[in-house]
């Protein structure tokens, strides 16, 4: 008969990750219980993207709140990276939110201005040649982006079993 002090039930990113918590954190005895595979649902199908902020909404403070929340995701994702034994692949390659004509690249830039103002450091407006000096394979079209260098992507199959095993 074997005992656990807690039950976790499904094996994606967020059960994954909980389990990892309680496990190793907090030094309990936990079983994770997946009907399936390890990221057989949304966590497998996933584009592995680590975005900290998108879309284009301009209400700053709600802006500023998702950022915060998002930053948090990415300092946990490098002490992951740090003390798991797994390799789940995180890296930080940067993100564009590129502009496909020269009216939303105005709105990107001005977009980009008001991140700053409040208080997003780290958020960079990219006009035509910054734009290709990042990606020079992008289609030359494009007249600017919104930039994040600290954004990137994980192996979303390599998650789960990196937390659990
Ligand atoms: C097409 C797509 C693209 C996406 N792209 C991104 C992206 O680029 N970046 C990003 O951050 N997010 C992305 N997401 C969102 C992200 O994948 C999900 O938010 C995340 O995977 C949710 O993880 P989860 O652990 O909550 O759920 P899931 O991964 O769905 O895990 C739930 C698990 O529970 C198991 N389960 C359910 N019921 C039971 C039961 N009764 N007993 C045992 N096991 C059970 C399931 O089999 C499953 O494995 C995307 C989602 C989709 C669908």
């Amino acid at each position: 008969m074997r005992s656990w002090d807690l039950i976790v039930v499904g094996g994606g990113l967020a059960g994954a990750a909980v389990t990892f918590e309680l496990c190793c954190r907090h030094g309990l005895k936990v079983a994770l219980l997946e009907r399936g595979n390890l990221a057989s649902g949304a966590s497998g199908r996933n584009g592995g993207q680590v975005i900290q902020l998108d879309g284009r909404d301009r209400d700053s403070q709600a802006m500023l709140k998702r950022l915060r929340y998002s930053k948090r995701t990415v300092a946990l994702l490098k002490e992951y990276r740090d003390v798991l034994e797994t390799d789940f692949e995180f890296r930080q390659v940067g993100s564009l939110d590129v502009a496909a004509s020269e009216k939303e690249c105005a709105e990107l830039q001005e977009l980009c201005a008001l991140q700053r103002e409040a208080g997003d450091t780290e958020v960079e407006f990219l006009d035509h040649r910054q734009l290709h000096e990042v990606s020079p394979y992008l289609d030359d079209s494009f007249p600017g982006a919104r930039y994040r260098s600290t954004d990137g992507n994980i192996y979303p199959f390599g998650w789960s079993p990196a937390c659990s095993t």
